[in-house]
């Protein structure tokens, strides 16, 4: 790949055939990607047409019509790649929450490109400087920075937010396949949209009780079922730091949502993720439903993946005891207002400073001054906690390795 070349603007001529050739080629980058990154947020409309086009194509559904199996298999296939997004896009490749062979890792990679949300190496890298800069200047997709529309959908059609750094990722970088799938990002996709079109075509041949056929078990299977799973994913980036409770006083704004949780199979206990990303389970009591963790539990008992990390009992005391503080504060504080006569609960007042929270953040999203908590010491991210994850790849399995106890 030619080095970085110093002129000063390319041509637009230029920029529309190097994002042309972005559509199949992610990592090319006559620039460099180094410089490409260091450029000011700007949308790229030709290279983001792909992604134009996977919405548009969701009207499709007024030709295609629609039948209960069509719709099933979209809501199917959302929860399936959502599991994919949550499970193995975050907490394995962002994060190595746990262990798996490379012939397994390879399958995990193949499994989530099905997500269309680009390669994994693509996905890995752009989360982890999201929890190195959260909620600072430098974080691509901060409600409190760039706002809500901007931290949802904005940042990931801003032409320097394409390129992988491999260089922050070398723990990865290393396996030439997954730098392959992660270069060619959109092959996965189009074989998985192929193999849905042939089946609804064989579907209507062999079983056509089921009234469905290819253009429209595609347009439900790929097209809506993708569309949706990306808004899924993308409101843990525009509302988990907006959105629920702050347990851990972390030195951003993430917050716990049971609402998130229930849209993204466990990742709404975002607030505890940035206190302790190194563990394989979110929700970090029974009582916090992780059905990502569910799964891949189940899957750690066929041998497919294994050394599922554990909450640190420190980390679970910790919460505990915020726990205990947060509930005596709010008893304290409904005794006040009974006092003062003030006893008019509503539900409005839990919904109420989420919107608010949302407009204000899409009205000032040119301040980068960064909310900060005022109820004590910040939490400093500790860095070992991902260094530590880094380093967990394995490559092969070790010798009689045994279902975890996470
Ligand atoms: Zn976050
Ligand atoms: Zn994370």
């Amino acid at each position: 790949m030619p080095e970085s070349i110093s002129a000063p603007r390319p041509s637009l001529l230029r920029r529309i055939t190097t994002a042309l050739t972005q559509w199949i080629d992610s990592d090319h980058c006559p620039d460099g990607a180094e410089k490409m990154r260091t450029e000011p947020d700007r949308v790229d409309l030709v290279r983001v047409m792909p992604f134009v086009v996977l919405h548009l194509a969701c009207f499709a559904v007024i030709w295609v019509g629609w039948s209960p199996f069509a719709v099933w298999t979209a809501v199917a296939l959302y929860f399936i790649r959502m599991f994919a997004v949550t499970g193995i896009h975050h907490r394995y490749f962002s994060h190595k929450t746990y262990s798996t062979s490379r012939a397994g890792q390879f399958f995990l990679a193949l499994w989530a490109g099905t997500t269309v949300q680009r390669g994994s190496l693509w996905w890995a890298y752009h989360h982890r400087h999201h929890h190195q800069h959260s909620d600072d200047p430098e974080d691509a997709h901060s409600p409190h920075v760039h706002g809500f529309v901007w931290s949802h959908i904005g940042w990931i059609t801003s032409r320097r937010n394409f390129p992988t750094d491999y260089s922050k990722i070398k723990d990865l970088a290393k396996f030439p396949e997954l730098v392959w799938l992660n270069r060619f990002d959109l092959l996965v996709p189009i074989l998985f949209a192929t193999a849905i079109l042939l089946t609804g075509i064989a579907l209507e041949a062999y079983a056509p009780g089921l009234g469905t056929n290819g253009p429209q078990l595609l347009v439900w299977g790929f097209f809506i079922s993708t569309t949706v799973l990306f808004h899924g994913t993308a409101c843990i980036n525009s509302m988990a730091h907006l959105m629920g409770k702050r347990r851990f006083k972390t030195d951003d704004d993430s917050r716990n949502s049971f609402i998130l949780t229930l849209i993204t199979l466990g990742e709404g206990w975002h607030n505890n993720h940035h206190r302790f990303q190194s563990c394989t389970r979110n929700g970090f009591y029974w009582w916090e439903i992780d059905p990502t963790y569910y799964g891949l539990k189940l899957m750690s008992w066929t041998g497919l993946i294994w050394g599922l990390k554990p909450v640190p009992q420190s980390i679970l005391d910790e919460g505990a005891h915020a726990d205990h503080h947060a509930s005596v504060a709010a008893a304290s504080a409904e005794r006040a207002a009974n006092q003062a006569g003030a006893n008019d609960y509503s539900s409005l007042r839990r919904i109420v400073p989420v919107a608010t929270a949302m407009a204000v953040a899409t009205a000032t999203a040119s301040n980068v001054v960064v909310p900060k908590k005022a109820e004590g010491p910040a939490i400093r991210k500790d860095l070992s906690e991902e260094a530590h994850g880094l380093n967990a790849a394995q490559p092969t399995p070790p010798p009689g390795h045994q279902p975890p106890s996470a």
